[in-house]
């Protein structure tokens, strides 16, 4: 673990991919009596659906879970001196409370943090309509019955309002198109630099993010290295000439335990 410290200091720049195996669980929620009860009381209703991204998003309020937050705050101790860049798949927007630099952070799956029609009819995000949320809070205290909660619209055409995230009808990828510019201009910048990549927990669901581009990148790159954490996909291939390390681990204990 030393060894990969030492390569993060040594190196002009890191770049760090945070798989699908990093998102946050839900534990707290799945856990919670209440929550039980009113997936009960949803059951197979698809005109409810749109609760649960709601309660979610109140989880998410009321900050990390401690694994998680003890896990960025690791990352932010290694990143916040570098030249960095953190791609994430994770819809939980616990990246955007590590007290990292948003210009230097993408997450193309999208998350929680702005609404979208569900059709996308107007290329446009939206901030999430605080009084749906406060309703749905009301619910969740047992002060409002299900059948007093209203689903938002998109003012545009009345459809749905969803969380900016892949999953929706058509997702709407203004939410991080721009970021993703400044991602690939800042790639551009680590041609024949000292070039240290870590990837956390990314595995086989959208592996055209993060893992086939750092492999191609630690081909390429001999002044490169990778380093893959993964509990089950960690195996590199040969051909990237031993500048790469796979690493049999859970990710967030890796972070929070190990480095
Ligand atoms: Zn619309």
């Amino acid at each position: 673990m030393q060894e990969i410290r030492q390569r993060i200091e040594d190196a002009e720049l890191v770049l760090v991919g945070l798989g699908e195996a990093f998102q946050y669980d839900w534990g707290v929620l799945l856990r919670d009596d209440r929550y039980q009860e009113i997936e009960k009381e949803i059951g197979d209703d698809e005109s409810r659906v749109w609760i649960v991204s709601f309660l979610q998003k109140m989880i998410l309020r009321r900050g990390s879970e401690e694994r998680w937050r003890r896990a960025y705050q690791t990352l932010h101790g290694l990143l916040k001196d570098k030249n960095y860049f953190v791609v994430s798949l994770c819809m939980d927007d616990y990246l955007y409370e590590a007290g990292l630099d948003e210009k230097r952070l993408v997450t193309p799956c999208g998350g929680f943090r702005r609404m979208q029609c569900d059709q996308n009819c107007a290329g446009e995000l939206s901030a999430m309509p605080e009084d749906s949320y406060e309703a749905v809070l009301q619910y969740y205290r047992g002060e409002r019955s299900i059948g007093e909660l209203e689903e938002p619209r998109c003012e545009k055409c009345g459809g749905k309002l969803r969380f900016n995230q892949l999953g929706v009808k058509r997702y709407a990828e203004e939410g991080y198109l721009e970021q993703w510019n400044v991602y690939t201009k800042w790639l551009q910048g680590t041609v024949n630099k000292d070039f240290c990549m870590i990837e956390l927990g990314a595995g086989m669901a959208y592996p055209g993010i993060i893992r086939f581009p750092f492999e191609k990148m630690a081909y390429y790159n001999r002044k490169a290295f990778l380093y893959r954490v993964h509990p089950q996909l960690y195996q590199l291939g040969e051909e990237i000439g031993g500048r790469g390390r796979g690493i049999a681990r859970d990710p967030v204990d890796f972070l929070e335990k190990d480095l």
